[in-house]
């Protein structure tokens, strides 16, 4: 398990420490902009304006990859932050929102920064607006089952105060100890306990967004309505360039009361693949499934001192006791009907406790030339079996190494986590490396119909293979930030590029 500091911290402290050994030089190159902090100061108060070059330079970086290798090249992000602003309500932001566009200043929202695409990432000068002090809880709805936030709260703080009243999100994204809900949003995110809960437009009840000309929206608690296009669903995924959203209203739920593992061994992972296909269209919904690869399996059960062989698949159900006995046995007929070999629930049991350390992938960045990352592609169930070949024979030709497993599964489909780990002689190579291996990958998920991005978003990192997957979409999507946003001040060149 990762410590007890978060994992965003533990970051930021790493960034911090690196960019301080440079701050005086840093200071020279990165002059403040003494107009910005003076108007800033008097609009929304002094104690939460930061020009401290440090503050600049860490709100001006995500977890991309590319972040760790320019501080290793002691190179700087392309821009950096004039002024970090720090909101503390929705009315200072609506103050921020129209300073930035009466002074055709750009505007960038951070969240918890955990985004690992380069959302957060300036593209030009401009104002960074710090949404951490916005992480109040406003109200829970215990009839309703639904809970109202200010959009800067943290995921693990909001499940830790649910938790205490014996309710949950269930909404577990692994960056959940240093994503904000506004990020989760605006990244349209998904957590590990998806195929039962939907990812966050499925949690999403309302919201309420800052809109670039400063007006505000607020979209309410209906369950449902039939009154033209669905409003909130033009901010779930919209990496922040329709606005800012400043609060939102989410689905909870009741603790379960039983929750139970059971894991599986195949010798094929098609087999498995088939498995999961037919648990998924038999109705019932396991809340977790995650197939892994041979490789990713074998990596496994070797830290853990297992002796199997094949590939690991986990289930896990939850809910009221005798549905989870029921849906628990009609997936188990279904696996060994496919001669999967039942190993009981421990392994699962493991992954849970372990679900949230990613040091494997942190150690490849510390290494000179090493640079790892996670592409999350998903498509159709008829469509899957090729893409995941692929895919793997891409990376055995470039002779990079591919863990790769299936999770987030739907009845039309799954989305596949291929983690890769490349070696080169130095930073620069790595990251010329890095690029092609996104492009290649992304242009194989587009030949085989698939999603360049199932849950992690588009940032800056996937920009320029947007349009052919959404073809006319995109264009619809400019349309629209050209009409709430013509001077382009919130977030240019994030998700579509300018
Ligand atoms: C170790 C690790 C594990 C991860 N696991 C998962 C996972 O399981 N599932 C998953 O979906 N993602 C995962 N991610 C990716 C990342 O955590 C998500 O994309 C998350 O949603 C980002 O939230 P954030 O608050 O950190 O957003 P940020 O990184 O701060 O911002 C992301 C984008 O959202 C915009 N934004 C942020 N707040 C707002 C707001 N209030 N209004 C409008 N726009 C806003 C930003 O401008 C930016 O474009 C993981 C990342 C890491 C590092």
């Amino acid at each position: 398990m990762f410590p007890a500091v978060t994992y965003q911290v533990f970051l930021l402290k790493r960034f911090k420490t690196r960019y301080m050994k440079l701050s005086a030089c840093l200071s020279y190159l990165y002059k403040k902009d003494d107009f910005l902090e003076k108007k800033l100061a008097e609009i929304i108060g002094k104690d939460k304006v930061s020009t401290d070059i440090g503050d600049r330079l860490c709100f001006s970086r995500d977890v991309t990859p590319l972040c760790y290798k320019w501080i290793d090249l002691y190179k700087l992000p392309p821009y950096t932050s004039d002024i970090v602003a720090s909101p503390e309500t929705t009315g200072d932001v609506i103050k921020i929102v129209k300073f930035a566009g009466e002074n055709n200043k750009k505007l960038f929202i951070y969240g918890g920064g955990s985004g690992v695409v380069g959302g957060v990432i300036p593209t030009e000068r401009g104002i960074t607006l710090d949404m951490s002090r916005m992480c109040g809880i406003i109200n829970l709805d215990e009839q309703s089952l639904t809970v109202e936030v200010q959009s800067g709260i943290i995921g693990q703080n909001l499940e830790d105060f649910l938790n205490k009243k014996n309710y949950t999100l269930r909404h577990f994204p692994q960056s959940i100890r240093s994503a904000s809900v506004g990020g989760l949003i605006a990244t349209r995110s998904t957590g590990q306990f998806s195929t039962k809960y939907g990812g966050i437009e499925n949690y999403v009840v309302g919201l309420e967004a800052v809109l670039p000309d400063g007006s505000l929206l607020n979209t309410g608690d209906k369950p449902r309505s039939s009154t033209g296009p669905d409003i909130n669903n033009f901010f779930i995924g919209s990496e922040g360039i329709f606005g800012v959203i400043t609060k939102a209203i989410l689905k909870i739920y009741k603790m379960p009361e039983e929750v139970k593992y059971q894991c599986f061994i195949y010798r094929d992972i098609f087999c498995a693949l088939d498995s999961i296909r037919e648990i998924m269209q038999s109705g019932i919904k396991p809340p977790v499934i995650r197939l892994y690869n041979s490789e990713e399996s074998r990596l496994k059960f070797e830290k853990l001192g297992f002796n199997y062989d094949g590939c690991l698949l986990i289930l896990c159900f939850e809910g009221k006791k005798e549905l989870v006995e029921a849906e628990a046995s009609v997936a188990m007929e279904i696996c060994s009907k496919m001669h999967a070999r039942d190993i009981g629930g421990e392994l699962g049991k493991i992954w849970f406790e372990n679900r949230f350390d990613t040091r494997h992938i942190l150690e490849k960045e510390e290494e000179p030339g090493g640079m790892s990352d996670a592409i999350e592609l998903a498509s159709s169930w008829s469509k899957i079996k090729k893409l995941y070949t692929e895919v793997e024979k891409y990376f055995k030709e470039k002779n990079i190494t591919l863990a790769s497993h299936f999770s987030h599964a739907y009845t039309t489909g799954i989305s596949v986590y291929n983690i890769f780990y490349l070696n080169a002689k130095d930073e620069k190579e790595a990251i010329d490396k890095f690029y092609e291996v996104w492009d290649d990958v992304m242009g194989i998920a587009l030949e085989n119909d698939a999603t360049i991005s199932h849950h992690h978003g588009i940032g800056i990192i996937k920009r320029a293979r947007l349009k052919q997957e959404l073809g006319k979409g995109i264009e619809i999507i400019k349309k629209l930030k050209d009409s709430l946003d013509s001077e382009n001040i919130i977030n240019p060149g994030k998700l579509i590029e300018n």
